[in-house]
């Protein structure tokens, strides 16, 4: 069993490590769980990010996460790359469990293990992020000027970002399973209404092309099983995402779609002591520098819990 520690953090995206990086410099020690797989979290899986502040020319996700790590450390933060796999949260020093089995114990929490978007499963999906395919319009829609754009899904998120996209594109063409949409009805119709989007029904992405860069989709008809080709340099997946809070189910309070609840403005979770922060809490904005601000958020509502108990 190892000592009490003042504060543990699981998640290393920007909400993990900014956290880390204030709890650190308060001299609070926090010992960070990074995950195992993917230490620095979703922007390790980017190319360009143009749009975190500071950063005049951009930088690349994966320099941006590890300048954040770096800075955490060197204020202190003791950082693992491991899972943690098992919690106990309800008293006041609290457990988690590590790959290993070895518990750790800390009398605060900030959970930050952001959200896993939903992906279509198919080969070269991987391979063309950020060269092509993506997750998120705000993040990249800029990219994609006067270009042929597909969008995959038929919900609110799928409707909100291609009309966004249709700022920039030339075309947008929205592909769905079935024959109606899920949006809500106003934004079915923003999006029945743009010039700039059309409509492929009852079809499934079967094959995403292109080596280096995306360069089209094949298509099938889940009605007739036909193939088309549809040339896009552009693929926005907008089929929802899943937040990883498995772990913390039936100790912290989730909503309907599994987002972590919090006590808003503050990060505070149902349970004293814990808190929460980033996308795995936030299913409106899923922006970096959200993450980032929510994390540094958790820190400070942490070091004001610590002071508290002393
Ligand atoms: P994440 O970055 O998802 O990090 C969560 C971390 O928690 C991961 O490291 C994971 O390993 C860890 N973790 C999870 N479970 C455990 C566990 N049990 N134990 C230990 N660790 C665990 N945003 C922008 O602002 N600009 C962009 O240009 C941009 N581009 C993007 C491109 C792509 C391809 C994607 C997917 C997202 C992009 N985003 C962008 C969104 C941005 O990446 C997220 O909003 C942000 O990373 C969320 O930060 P987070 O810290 O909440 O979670």
């Amino acid at each position: 069993m190892s000592d009490v520690r003042n504060v543990i953090i699981i998640g290393s995206g920007p909400a993990g490590y900014t956290a880390a990086l204030y709890t650190a410099r308060a001299s609070l020690k926090p010992l960070v769980f990074e995950g195992a797989v993917t230490a620095g979290g979703a922007l390790m899986n980017t190319t360009d990010v143009e749009n975190f502040p500071g950063f005049q020319d951009g930088i690349m996700g994966p320099e941006l996460m590890d300048n954040m790590r770096a800075q955490s450390e060197r204020f202190g933060a003791e950082l693992v790359p491991d899972d943690i796999v098992a919690v106990d949260l309800s008293g006041e020093i609290k457990t988690v469990t590590d790959t290993a089995g070895t518990v750790h114990r800390a009398k605060a929490v900030i959970v930050a293990t952001g959200s896993q978007h939903r992906k279509l499963g198919l080969p070269n999906e991987d391979a063309l992020s950020g060269r092509g395919v993506s997750w998120c319009a705000t993040c990249d829609g800029f990219f994609f000027k006067d270009q042929d754009i597909a969008v995959i899904g038929g919900g609110d998120t799928a409707m909100e970002e291609a009309t966004f996209l249709s700022r920039f594109a030339k075309s947008v063409t929205i592909v769905h399973r079935r024959d109606t949409l899920r949006a809500s009805k106003a934004m079915q119709e923003r999006a029945f209404a743009d010039p700039k989007i059309s409509f492929v029904w009852d079809s499934e992405v079967a094959e995403i092309q292109g080596d280096p860069k995306l360069s089209g989709l094949k298509l099938r008809n889940l009605k007739t099983g036909e193939l088309s080709d549809l040339p896009v340099t552009g693929l926005f997946i907008a089929i929802g995402h899943d937040p990883r809070t498995e772990l913390f189910k039936g100790q912290l309070d989730l909503d309907e779609e599994g987002y972590l609840k919090v006590d808003a403005p503050s990060t505070r979770t149902n349970l004293t002591g814990v808190f929460g922060a980033g996308d795995v809490v936030d299913h409106t904005y899923r922006q970096a520098i959200t993450a980032a601000g929510t994390g540094c958020s958790a820190a400070l509502d942490a070091e004001r819990f610590l002071a508290a108990l002393s």
